[in-house]
């Protein structure tokens, strides 16, 4: 298949050509349509294989239906939540999403730990469709009312294999009961263990299941 074949909003396949990109790879073959239908699933992937591309593209297609040029903070709340283990993965989740919604008024916004919180809190609240973030420091913006995720429709968790191993289990159950039960939810591990289909069962209705 090409780009062009999936249907996507014209204003995201504008960004897709200007990567550069031909042809998509296997994952976002399998995934990006069941994506696109609002299915759940878990995909089993390695960095390097274009996962970020196959769940953030289907995404920012979604997101369109919300997409609005208004100022106003209150009409970009958070509609799309992407969880990672690292602030290094976090960053280059941000920059894929960044470059696939240059062509929309899709905005998004990452936060991760380590760094000031002021300026995270500033663009938070600024409002934004997309956000990006670390599990802990996400929670220390909740607190702090930075952020309401009440409007939140799809949940990514981005190597949770390795939020596992870093030992976020506690602050995903924390963040995944201040969402809306109806979400799409999107889970992409390098494996799958006992661990994870057991974090997809918690997490996901009746996921598809992708292996690459
Ligand atoms: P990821 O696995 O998401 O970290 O992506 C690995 C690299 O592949 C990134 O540098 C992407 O820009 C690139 N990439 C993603 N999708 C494609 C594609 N369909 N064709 C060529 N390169 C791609």
């Amino acid at each position: 298949p090409t780009f062009s074949d999936f249907g996507l909003h014209p204003s995201i396949l504008q960004a897709v050509a200007e990567t550069g990109y031909t042809t998509p790879t296997p994952i976002q073959a399998q995934a990006m349509p069941m994506v696109m239908d609002g299915r759940d699933v878990m995909g089993a992937a390695q960095t390097g294989t274009g996962k970020t591309a196959a769940f953030t593209l289907p995404i920012l297609h979604r997101l369109m239906q919300f997409a609005n040029t208004s100022a106003s903070p209150a009409r970009h709340p958070v509609r799309a939540l992407i969880l990672t283990p690292t602030r290094e993965l976090a960053d280059q989740v941000a920059d894929s999403v960044t470059t696939y919604a240059k062509f929309t008024p899709l905005r998004s916004t990452v936060v991760f730990g380590g760094v000031d919180i002021g300026p995270q809190r500033d663009a938070l609240r600024r409002g934004c469709e997309i956000l990006i973030a670390t599990p802990g420091r996400l929670l220390d913006h909740v607190e702090q009312k930075n952020v309401n995720l009440s409007q939140v429709g799809i949940l990514v968790l981005d190597e949770a294999d390795r939020m596992l191993d870093m030992g976020f289990l506690p602050d995903l159950d924390r963040i995944v009961r201040l969402l809306p039960a109806k979400r799409q939810g999107l889970l992409f591990s390098a494996t799958f263990s006992n661990e994870i289909r057991k974090l997809g069962r918690s997490y996901l209705s009746n996921p598809a299941e992708i292996e690459v």
